[in-house]
């Protein structure tokens, strides 16, 4: 009998995943709750490639009927159809295990709290300057599911996990795996933080001594993460020295990135060389030269690609300066944590703009990231009285709040900042009370600041 797949989720990595089953001949049913232009269009191609597939809710009993569920990143797990008693009998699955269970290519699967998608993107950018044939998947944009749907896989895929994707596996199996940090972050989707932390340990479950693990090994959460799987463990330092018998790679006295394995030590770039500013991108970027060392064995050739590599988009990106000022968007530091390094990584007095809606963390953490680096807070979105609440204190010139949408939050930023200060939009929080996502906010950031660069007389005039 053939076997029927449910997938939950039409967005691209359900909809990826009802084509993978489709193409290895299962019957796909696909649901999804939604029913805007773009899930439609999906259910209509998955119709089209000869599955079932409804959009508007999720239809319990044809769902019970599915031999298996593949649950696509998007949705969260405590949704009510995940709970459903009536459904409680068929095996649920992430749609990267789903992917995994389908893909030739070998894996690097990167998680972590923060700095995911920066050096899963490196890891990709530093095995393509070597090169390899790779591609970059996951929570990046790509779904693991379309590249298992290749007729010709490459090498190796580098795969950004989130902990909802890993706390769906059972067989995902990388030859790598790289974990960034680990602090608390979607306390507003999990119960505590020992179930976020829990999905993300998946990724050791079928660990082998085959296994490459690349840690932080800065963060005593990442280094008890893992317990006693086996493989190979290389560390990555971004602050500190490495202890004499360790492997891994960190940053020298004399400000080169050094890698270590065995008895060879190699200096790979100097650290002012690197185009991301900020010791945490010094981090990544070690991780990145780790995984990347990892998969081919080499460590001789990544200096190129270590030095040239770009900031993404709305990740601590310089988008212009103006009359003097450096306008920076980092809308990803949708947490406290990245919030606080990307204050950190900056080297003039800054304006820093936070705001949005609260996702239930304390600020306060910020401040000590303050004194040197903030002269002012602007305050806005739903998160504003609470962020004014706590961090005004002494250090910081002023901590204010700005009604009204991000138009006025840059507008107000510019007539604060004088020559030679960075604005900074490192929100803290998400994004949904003004923008349907963090790209969305960090775009309409960039555009403000990119008409002010043309016109900057509406830097003071607006
Ligand atoms: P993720 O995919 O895990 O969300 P990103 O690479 O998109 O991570 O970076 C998101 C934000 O997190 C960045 O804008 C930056 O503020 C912060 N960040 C990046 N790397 C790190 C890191 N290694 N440690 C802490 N924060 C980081």
């Amino acid at each position: 009998m053939i076997e029927l797949v449910g997938v939950l989720g039409l967005a691209r990595s359900g909809k990826a995943a009802a084509k993978l089953a489709l193409a290895s001949g299962s019957a796909v049913f696909a649901s999804d709750t939604g029913d805007d232009e773009g899930l439609s269009v999906a259910a209509s191609q998955i119709r089209q490639a000869g599955g079932e597939a409804e959009t508007g809710g999720h239809s319990a009993d044809r769902l019970a009927e599915c031999d298996l569920l593949v649950v696509s990143p998007g949705i969260p797990p405590d949704v009510p159809v995940l709970r459903d008693e009536s459904l409680r009998h068929v095996p649920r699955i992430s749609e990267l295990e789903f992917a995994f269970r389908h893909l030739s290519a070998s894996v690097i699967a990167v998680t972590g709290t923060n700095g995911k998608t920066t050096v899963t993107a490196w890891a990709a950018y530093l095995l393509e300057e070597m090169g390899l044939d790779v591609a970059a998947a996951g929570n990046i944009g790509l779904a693991l599911s379309e590249v298992a749907a290749w007729e010709r896989q490459p090498e190796w895929v580098v795969v950004e996990a989130s902990s909802y994707q890993l706390g769906g596996t059972a067989s995902f199996d990388p030859r790598v795996g790289v974990v960034t940090n680990l602090a608390p972050d979607h306390l507003d989707r999990y119960p505590d933080l020992a179930s976020y932390y829990g999905d993300k340990a998946r990724l050791f479950q079928n660990a082998s001594p085959a296994s490459v693990w690349v840690l932080n090994g800065e963060d005593p959460a990442v280094m008890e993460l893992p317990g006693d799987a086996p493989g190979r463990r290389l560390l990555f330092r971004a602050e500190t020295q490495p202890d004499p018998d360790e492997e891994g790679a960190w940053v020298g006295a004399s400000g080169e990135l050094v890698l270590r394995v065995g008895q060879t030590e190699l200096a790979l770039a100097r650290a002012d060389q690197l185009g991301l500013l900020g010791s945490h991108n010094r981090g990544n970027a070690l991780a990145a030269a780790l995984a990347a060392y990892a998969a081919t064995g080499h460590a001789e050739t990544l200096g190129p690609g270590l030095r040239s590599f770009a900031p993404l988009p709305h990740r601590l990106e310089p988008v212009a300066t103006v009359g003097g000022v450096l306008w920076v968007n980092d809308s990803k530091a949708t947490n406290v944590t990245s919030a606080r390094v990307s204050i950190e990584a900056m080297d003039r007095p800054t304006i820093l703009l936070l705001g949005g809606r609260h996702k239930g963390e304390s600020y306060k953490p910020l401040l000590q990231a303050f004194p040197g680096r903030v002269k002012v807070v602007l305050a806005y979105g739903e998160a504003a009285d609470r962020i004014t609440a706590e961090l005004t204190t002494t250090g910081v010139d002023r901590v204010e709040r700005v009604d009204g949408p991000l138009s006025a939050v840059v507008q107000r930023a510019a007539r604060l900042a004088d020559p030679g200060d960075a604005v900074l939009l490192a929100p803290a929080c998400a994004s949904f009370d003004m923008f349907s996502d963090y790209e969305e906010r960090g775009t309409e950031y960039a555009r403000l600041v990119r008409a002010m660069a043309s016109d900057p007389s509406e830097a003071t005039d607006g």
